[in-house]
Formats: structure tokens, sequence, C-alpha cells
């Protein structure tokens, strides 16, 4: 039987790179890991806090809201108590309605933003929406700033899916209302782009963002975007949900998409139970990164599932903790040991599996299974170290790991 497959990632998409506050979008940089604030941005403190929390997990350039006056006011203040913490990271404003009416009140506010995100399907009151769009641009090139121009399916332009829907009744319908839906949301980021240029905003100060909720139509519009232009594109499932949901989606349509070369930074959108953790955004997004092979973040930590042959939870409870205090020591790790996020650690459950993969790690362990000896071999480069034994197991082996990392 013959079987021809291309496993291998496609080259990345060739796009225009743009300089978001000193981080390259596109042009070939490493696929740029972005969050977002839930904050109200004129509560200064709070947002403050949450932008520096997301940058700590990784977070390469942080949006934030700029809804109305009290926000846009505060948007310096934020930039100005983040860089008193050492933290240069580039803040995007998300503008909706006003974009327009705020950047010219709030100067400092303009200035303050790397970036500025405006939805072309509410960037003004519809009589005056040309007026209000170039507007903005014209502040984007006074202060030579990029722009996102963020399609999202669920403010797309009206009047273009409306004439779009009339010119596709007139031939006939050959395109299904589906397929009509994602050539206005297509069409709508590439419509504006070419306005955006013709206003005079640089190519290599745009990015384009088309954004749905739904995995097939995100794939059909990023991959029908990435054939129609050289735009840096920002990935993202809108209302991707909570959970486990929210994350499956989003891998799921985000890794089909840059396994075929599309996408220059990505942002997962996930919804955090009342009080949860934003930065969990920040951690899928580097993790779908790292197991896709594209970026390395941090070491990455191989457990086995268990089953049946494992007569304790200390191997799972051995790993998480094992995971937990990598993560909590990386920002420090990755400044005093540069390339530690490449290494590898196994925490396997038995002798099944233990041995094989704690050698194919820089440091594993293999644990004792059911009716196996207490005893737990632990592989350093490949090859067996020592032995550990009694009751302090999961200690010693933490303090193994951690003495690699260090030496
Ligand atoms: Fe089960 Fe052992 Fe395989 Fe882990 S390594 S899943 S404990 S057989």
């Amino acid at each position: 039987m013959s079987f021809s497959f291309d496993f291998e990632p496609k080259p990345r998409r060739r796009s225009v790179g743009v300089d978001v506050g000193g981080v390259l979008v596109g042009g070939g940089a490493p696929v740029v890991v972005q969050s977002m604030t839930n904050t109200d941005t004129a509560d200064i403190d709070g947002t403050v806090a949450q932008v520096a929390a997301l940058h700590r997990a990784g977070s390469e350039i942080v949006r934030i809201t700029v809804d109305r006056d009290e926000s846009a006011a505060a948007v310096p203040k934020i930039r100005e108590r983040l860089l008193r913490l050492g933290m240069d990271v580039p803040l995007v404003g998300d503008f909706h309605y006003i974009g327009h009416k705020l950047l010219a009140d709030h100067p400092a506010c303009a200035e303050a933003l790397a970036k500025y995100r405006i939805n072309p399907g509410n960037v003004g009151f519809k009589d005056k929406k040309d007026r209000q769009f170039a507007a903005i641009v014209e502040t984007a090139i006074r202060h030579d700033k990029p722009v996102r121009i963020g399609v999202n399916w669920g403010s797309l332009d009206q009047e273009l899916l409306t004439r779009l829907m009339d010119e596709n009744q007139d031939k006939g319908f050959p395109l299904t209302a589906q397929q009509v839906m994602r050539e206005a949301i297509c069409q709508s980021a590439l419509l504006s782009a070419k306005l955006a240029e013709e206003i005079g905003l640089p190519r290599d100060h745009i990015i384009l963002s088309a954004k749905v909720s739904n995995v097939q139509d995100l794939i059909a519009v990023y991959a029908m975007l990435s054939a129609r232009s050289d735009h840096a594109l920002h990935l993202g499932l809108t209302e991707a949900g909570m959970g486990t949901k929210g994350v499956v989606a989003s891998s799921a349509s985000l890794g089909i998409l840059m396994q075929q070369g599309i996408g220059d930074t990505i942002r997962i959108s996930l919804t955090p139970e009342p009080g949860g953790d934003r930065t969990r955004e920040v951690q899928v997004a580097q993790e779908l990164l790292q197991v896709m092979g594209f970026r390395q973040f941090i070491p990455v930590v191989a457990a086995c599932p268990g089953c049946g042959r494992t007569t304790s939870t200390v191997f799972q409870e051995l790993a998480q903790k094992i995971q937990d205090d990598i993560r909590k020591n990386m920002p420090v790790w990755r400044e005093k040991y540069p390339g530690v996020e490449g290494l590898k650690v196994a925490v396997m459950g038995c002798i099944v599996n233990g041995p094989g993969e704690s050698k194919h790690a820089d440091i594993g362990i293999s644990l004792p299974g059911t009716g196996e000896l207490p005893i737990a071999p632990v592989y350093v480069d490949g090859k067996k170290a020592m032995t550990l034994r009694g009751t302090n197991i999961a200690g010693e082996f933490e303090t193994l790991v951690n003495d690699y990392i260090e030496k």
C-alpha cells in the first residue's frame, strides 16, 4: 500500500514584519504570544497588576480596552507605572465606536500605546464611517504606530455583507450563506487595509485579523486572507468558550493554521471562570507553540497517564509539583540559565515505559508500579545515574531536577 502525506509543517508564509513597540510581528519572526486584560482600564492599579501578571506569564504584547475618556486618560499612567516596574511591554489599545475621538482627545494615550486595534465593523457611525476610520489611521501615521485591523464576525460590516449577499443572489446563489459570510469577513479586512494604505499608513504598520467562533470558518477565513495578502496575521478564535472546550477549539484551529505556515501572532481567548486566572490563556498559547515545536518557553515535563499498574498517586503528584516548580522558577532561570527552556524531564509511573521514556529525557525517573520493588531508578542524560529508595523519593527527585537545571 502506498501512503504519501506531507507531515512536516509548511514553511512560514512570507509576511511584512510589523514592529509593535519593539516586538516584531511577522517578517519571519517567531510567532508572538499576546493576551488581553479584562480589567476596567480606568482602574489603573488593577490594570497594571493584570498586565504585569500576563507579561510575567509570557505575554509579549498585552491589549487593553480603551472605551471612554477615563480609560484613555489612564493609559499613559499605566504605561509609566509598568516602566517603573521594569516592564517595557507593548500595550495595544482596543478601540470600538469612538476610537477616533478618544485618540484625538488624548494624545498622550495615542503616544503611550504601541498599536491601535480597530474594528472596521464598528469604527464609527454609519454615515461618518470612512472619515472616522481615516482619523484613526491619520493619528497612527502621526504617532508612527501600527494598526491591527481586526474584523470580528459578531460585529461584521453589515453593509458589505448585504452587498455580497445581493450579488450572490443576482448570480443565482453560487455560494452558500456560510461562504458569503467568510468572503465578507475576508473582504472587510482587505478593503480596510487597502484604505489605510491609501491614506498613507505604511504596509509594515498593518496587521490583520479576522476572528470567528467556529473552527472550520476560522481556518477557511485565514486561509483566504493568507492567500490574498502578505500582511502580518494575528490569529485567534473569538469566543472560544470556557474550560477544556475553549482550549481544544483554539488549539485545533490555530494548530492547523500554524502547521500550514499561517499566523504571526496568536491570542487564545479563553473565558475565565469568575475569579479565574487570566494568565491561563498565555500558558495555553505557549504550550500550543511549544508542543508543535515552533517555540520553546519552558522545560517539558513528560508524564505517563498512569493506569492499573500504579499503586498510588505519588507519580502524578510529583509530576505536578515539578511542573509547578519549573513554572514558578522560570522567570529567574530564563535569565540565569540560557537554554533551560529546551530541557525535558520525565516522571513515569512504572517499569513498562518508565526507563525508556526517562532515557529520552534530560533527567527522568521511573517510579515503582504495582508489584515492583520500592525503588526508583533515575536517568540523567540518557544513562542510569542512581536509584532512589525509601519514603522521600519524590522530594529527592525534585532536588535532583533543581540541581540538574542549576548545574
Ligand atoms: Fe501505566 Fe506504567 Fe505505562 Fe505509566 S508507564 S501508563 S504506569 S504501564
